[in-house]
This record gives C-alpha cells, structure tokens and sequence, in this order.
C-alpha cells in the first residue's frame, strides 16, 4: 500500500500544532502515512496551489495567512463559500476540493464542554471580527442564536460582518462591553489578545450574567486570563484546545480515510507537545 503524505501550509508554520495530532491519529490507527510542514511565503502560495496536484500530498490544512488564497484556488464547498476562507485541501482525481472546518471544530468543541448550552443561549458576544470570528458567527446562528453582539477594535470589521450575516448581529464597540455582556448567555474571545506573545485581553467580567458560559478560542496559554477570571467568578469556562482537535478530525478523515476520535490522551499529547516547543 502507498504511504498517503500530507501537510500543514502556512507561513510562519513552525509552531503549528497540526503535525503532532495528526501524527497522532496515524499511529493510533496504524495508517502508513506522514504529515509535515509547508512554510510557503505569500507571493508563492498561489504558485504552490497551482501545482498541488504533482507535489505528492493528498491534502493540506492551511493555517495564516493562507486561508483566503486556498479559497481561490480550490473548488470551494458551501461552508467555505460563505466564509470565503478554505482551511482543508485535499484532492479528488487531480481536482483541488476546499471546505472549512473551524466552523465544525468551534461547536464540536462547546458540544463537548457544555452539553446543554444550546437550549440556554439566547444571546451571544463575540469578541473579534477576524476569520475565526467569522466562522463562530456562522455557527451560533446555524445552531439559532439569536442575539449576537460583536465587538471589535477596528468598527468598519465588526460591521462589515454584521452586514453580511444580518439582522441577528449588532456591531459594537469595547465601550458598550458591559451593557452586552450582562445580557448574553455566553461571551466569547475570538481576537487574539491573550494569545502568548499578544497584549492580554484586559476586559472586567464583572457584569456578566451569571452562570454565562466563557469560550476562550486562544489555547496557548490553554488558561487565559479571561477563562481565569471567569471560573474565578463561578462561570463554566471552555478553551481553545478542543477547537484546534476537532477541526483536525474531518481534514485526517479526507487525507486518510478514517474518522479519528479527539480523547484526553489525544490533548494530552497536543499538550506535552505545546510545552516541548517552549
Ligand atoms: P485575525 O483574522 O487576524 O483577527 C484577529 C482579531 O483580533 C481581530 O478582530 C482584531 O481586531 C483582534 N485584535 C488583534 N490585536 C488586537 C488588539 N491589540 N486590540 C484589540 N483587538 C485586537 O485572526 P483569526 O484567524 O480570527 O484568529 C484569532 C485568534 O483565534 C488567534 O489567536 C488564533 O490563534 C485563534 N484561533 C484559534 C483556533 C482554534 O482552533 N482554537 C482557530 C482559529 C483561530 P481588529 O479587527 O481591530 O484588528
């Protein structure tokens, strides 16, 4: 049998974390196959893309700041049409096929955690109006959430994507943080403030409704500041750790062809494996 090969694409790709899980799930299914890195700079990747076919991958994760180049050169499927961002190439008879699975990793993962969340939110603040934040708007709302306040930094993002997904989104800006979150049923950071080497995320959760679920979507450090605080303050915390695995499960599925399972050994490992690098 071949040994199928496949990659994580980005720039810089070093401390991506994608080899160590899906190595993981290799060994644990006894699959012959590898997964390395790509550091590939922006003015190649197009050029890259185009030649994926013959590089000898199956498929690819696409890590920053490549997602939106991996859109335009793959056939995109409809959940990646609607973030305009691709983070899972793989190949079909020579055809480059694209999807996004941030969208499954985020709700797999508060699923997990929080079992029950879904009948209790009503409302929701998201920080941030990057990619990520992207993928989280279009997962409350397909799972009926049907209040989202977005915050951000830089107000023509956070209303760029209120327009885009409508009425059930109102963009805000730091300053009404307080009146949003003493309304919302879960609050979560999806900038990358609080990430190690980032600013820290300095916001007070003191008037947040209690009992409203904190999801922190930064994993390094695994407890932030803000999940800190928040289990401080009584409230049922979720981390990023469990997005970044169950993102991986359905791209391993499409490179290898076996739906892998995320387990506490599995994070276990990610984890040894995230405090080897420091
Ligand atoms: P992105 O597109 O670059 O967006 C970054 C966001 O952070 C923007 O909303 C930006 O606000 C905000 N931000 C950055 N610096 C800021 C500052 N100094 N003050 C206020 N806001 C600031 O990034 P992304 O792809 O959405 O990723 C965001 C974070 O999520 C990263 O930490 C990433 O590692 C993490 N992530 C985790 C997973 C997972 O599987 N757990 C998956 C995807 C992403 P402006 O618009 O004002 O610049």
């Amino acid at each position: 049998m071949s040994v199928r090969h496949a990659c994580v694409i980005g720039h810089p790709v070093t401390h991506s974390r994608s080899p160590a899980i899906h190595k993981y799930w290799l060994a644990e299914h006894g699959i012959a196959g590898d997964y390395g890195r790509e550091d590939v700079a922006p003015s190649s990747i197009a050029a890259f893309l185009a030649r994926f076919a013959d590089s000898g991958y199956v498929g690819a994760n696409v890590t920053v700041p490549h997602k939106e180049a991996a859109f335009a050169a793959a056939e995109a499927d409809a959940v990646s049409r609607e973030l305009g961002a691709v983070n899972t190439l793989w190949l079909e008879d020579r055809l480059l096929l694209g999807t996004n699975t941030d969208v499954h990793g985020f709700l797999a993962n508060l699923d997990e955690r929080q079992p029950h969340w879904g009948e209790r939110t009503r409302s929701a603040v998201v920080l941030g109006a990057g990619g990520a934040a992207r993928a989280i708007l279009y997962g409350l709302l397909e799972r009926g959430v049907k209040r989202i306040a977005l915050i951000n930094r830089t107000q023509a993002r956070a209303n760029a994507l209120a327009t885009h997904f409508g009425s059930g989104v109102r963009p805000a800006g730091f300053g009404e943080l307080n009146a949003a979150i003493a309304d919302a049923d879960l609050m979560i950071n999806a900038t990358s403030l609080g990430m190690e080497g980032a600013p820290p995320l300095a916001v007070d959760i003191a008037a947040l409704k209690p009992g409203a679920v904190v999801y922190d979507i930064v994993y390094a450090p695994l407890e932030t500041a803000l999940l800190k605080g928040a289990r401080a303050r009584g409230h049922p915390v979720v981390d990023g750790l469990g997005m970044l695995l169950h993102q991986a499960a359905p791209a391993f599925e499409r490179f290898f062809g076996v739906r892998p399972r995320v387990t506490s050994a599995l994070r276990q490992h990610v984890l040894a494996d995230m405090g080897a690098q420091r």
